[in-house]
């Protein structure tokens, strides 16, 4: 699914076409004042995103390197506080929109299609085991306004999607845009989501192994056929996906 938010200031441009653009935002914005809030607060959180990826990649290097428990702890501190400031942004602006992540985190008011997940072993993975690449994670740039938040893997129906690695499932909700979907917390603090599913095999705040199926791929929300979403978030909420396929890499995991 596309983000149905935003704009970006593009620093790439030069000064007169930037001053240009400015002006042209300044007048759009004046002649919507029902959505500034929204504009705004949007862009300050594509900010935000940026900043915790760097943090996050600080707090690893130092790791790396053996710095002095100070400074990791230091840049620690940075990261949280630019988490929990983006998490508090989303959820008041999700909430808004009634995202039933940030509204119904069990999904009872849509009544998902409900299926049980047997127990398994695993170790880290792709959400789906065959699968080719479709769109892919768009970071930015001039096509932000409606731009991708995760990766699609192309699927037939039907096709069981398996947790990347060990976590909590943090939601299971259907009916907005995403269809059926399902959130997992995972350790490092991430999160992953998988829409678009038939059916969920998994409950709010079970435990699931790397490889446990939570349900079972489909073309449920605002899709033109069958494929999984998959978005890695810095919180449960729509608007703090990073890059996915790096974040798996990060994990040992390799998609092709
Ligand atoms: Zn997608």
């Amino acid at each position: 699914m596309r983000q149905r938010q935003s704009i970006r200031i593009p620093w790439r441009f030069g000064t007169a076409t930037s001053a240009a653009l400015l002006v042209a935002l300044l007048v759009a914005v004046a002649a919507a004042p029902a959505s500034a809030d929204r504009i705004d607060g949007t862009a300050r959180t594509a900010h935000t995103v940026h900043a915790y990826e760097k943090a996050r990649a600080r707090v690893d290097r130092l790791k790396d390197e053996r710095a002095p428990a100070e400074r990791v702890r230091s840049a620690e501190d940075r990261r949280k506080t630019l988490r929990d400031r983006l998490w508090d942004e989303l959820r008041r602006s999700q909430r808004a929109l009634y995202d039933p992540v940030a509204v119904d985190r069990s999904g009872r008011a849509g009544r998902c299609p409900r299926g049980k997940s047997p127990k398994k072993k695993g170790s880290w993975q792709t959400p789906v085991a065959n699968y080719w690449l479709t769109a892919g994670f768009a970071a930015g740039g001039d096509r932000w306004r409606h731009r991708h938040t995760g990766q699609d893997f192309a699927v037939n129906s039907g096709t069981p999607v398996r947790s990347v690695g060990p976590g909590t499932v943090w939601a299971t909700t259907c009916g907005d845009g995403f269809g059926n979907q399902v959130l997992v917390r995972h350790r490092d603090g991430y999160f992953t989501q998988y829409a678009h599913l038939s059916r969920i095999d998994v409950r709010k705040g079970q435990r699931v192994t790397a490889g446990r199926r939570l349900g079972l791929s489909g073309a449920t929300g605002n899709v033109t056929g069958p494929h999984l979403h998959f978005e890695v978030r810095i919180t449960p909420y729509l608007g703090s996906a990073v890059p996915p396929l790096p974040w798996l890499a990060r994990h040992g995991v390799r998609v092709r």
